[in-house]
């Protein structure tokens, strides 16, 4: 295979030698040959040294590296890929399981492939490109999923409208590359979620959640639980398959609260401990009384760009504040951030501030962070974007 060449400057083929999976703008040199976007090309350092194969980008990161070693990208490579990753879920024991189908195969830079993220919701992938390259590369990818999964395999819906570069202008729409029978319902450690990948946010659940609900489970026994920012109601169901007295789910989206109450009824039909309520957090927190003592703020992310990181920690004070107010003497919080930009100094700075305005004792019991399905490739440190704290407040 012929791919165009990209030159880098003299000493910007660090970051590369030390495997990490980008190539800024402002590293290279020059480009032998035109190369489009979303173009496969090849990089190399000093003296023709050969450094890695990806993705042409437009924009402040040029190339998405693909691989260290000169390879030809076609669907043996991917199928590759694909396999080393799904090897790595059913070893551990997410994928091929009786009691939990629901897991994210492929996390971009996590399982070296920069620009593809794919989640698996029983027997449907949903399968999102951020970049140009991954969008071009779809149908092959589509392949190496069949070949690889299998008979497991029914549907591939391809999500990419929202996460490809605007500026692209693809007009890549939203639909099946495979199969087509909507099977919606779900398993996560043996609860059912009905997902809407079609229209639900993201892929269409926070795949991401999965542990942190597991161990919320096990502080919800006799608890008043509120659920702020509940989307699908993920750490609802657990809290109550935990034994919590009540559990209130807030989400400011009416969708949001439907599809929650609908899978409250999915695990425990006709059980009133449950009640679901779209109002804005900070209207609901502000005029709630002081009855929960275990409270989950699992907000959207305050901060998407640098520029805007002030103004998050200080979203992320101002709510953890009202709930470090308000929660009963004794309480549990599970408080996150899913913002990348936020570092987690930063996400505990804004806690801690928080914590002291209420002049309240509080605790440490554990730092979260994503599970083991979303993995950090070691190279890449960015690729950390969930943390979490759980608070023992008296
Ligand atoms: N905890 C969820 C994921 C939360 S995603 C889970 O486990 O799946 C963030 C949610 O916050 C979205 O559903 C969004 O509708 C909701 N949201 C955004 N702004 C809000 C606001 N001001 N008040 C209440 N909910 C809000």
């Amino acid at each position: 295979m012929n791919y165009c060449k990209v030159f880098l400057k003299p000493k910007k083929e660090e970051s590369l030698l030390r495997f990490h999976p980008w190539v800024f703008s402002g590293a290279i040199q020059s480009i032998e040959g035109k190369p489009e976007e979303g173009d496969l090309v090849e990089v190399y350092g000093q003296n023709q040294r050969f450094l890695a194969v990806g993705h042409y980008q437009i924009g402040s990161i040029a190339v998405r590296i693909l691989s260290f070693k000169p390879a030809t990208v076609n669907t043996d490579f991917w199928t590759e890929r694909i396999r080393i990753a799904y090897t790595l879920r059913k070893s551990l024991r997410l994928a091929g399981t009786e009691n939990n189908n629901t897991y994210r195969l492929i996390h971009g830079e996590g399982d070296n492939l920069p620009g593809l993220v794919i989640d698996m919701y029983a027997h449907t992938a949903v399968m999102q490109a951020h970049s140009v390259g991954m969008h071009y590369a779809r149908h092959q990818i589509a392949e190496a999923l069949k070949t690889v999964l299998g008979d497991t395999l029914q549907n591939i819906y391809y999500k990419s409208e929202a996460t490809l570069p605007f500026k692209a202008n693809l007009d890549s729409e939203d639909g099946y590359l495979y199969g087509g029978e909507v099977e919606d319902i779900a398993l996560e450690h043996g609860l059912k979620f009905c997902v809407d990948w079609q229209k639900g946010q993201k892929t269409g659940f926070f795949v991401d959640q999965r542990e942190n609900r597991s161990l919320l489970e096990h502080y919800s026994k006799d608890r008043s639980v509120l659920n702020m920012f509940c989307y699908t109601g993920g750490f609802s169901f657990y809290a109550m398959r935990g034994g919590a007295k009540v559990v209130h789910s807030v989400d400011s989206s009416a969708k949001a609260i439907s599809l929650t109450k609908k899978n409250v009824e999915l695990n425990f039909p006709g059980d009133t401990r449950h009640d679901a309520y779209a109002e804005d957090a900070f209207k609901y927190l502000e005029k709630m009384g002081s009855n929960y003592d275990l409270i989950i703020l699992d907000p959207p992310a305050f901060a998407k760009h640098k520029n805007v990181l002030r103004n998050a920690l200080q979203g992320y004070r101002k709510l953890n504040a009202i709930a470090f107010e308000k929660i009963k003497p004794g309480g549990i919080l599970f408080t996150f951030s899913c913002s990348q930009v936020v570092s987690k100094e930063n996400f505990r700075l804004a806690v801690f501030s928080a914590a002291a305005q209420s002049g309240r004792s509080v605790r440490i019991l554990h730092q979260l962070t994503q599970p083991a399905d979303h993995p950090v490739n070691i190279y890449h440190p960015e690729g950390e974007y969930l943390k979490g704290l759980v608070l023992y407040v008296e």
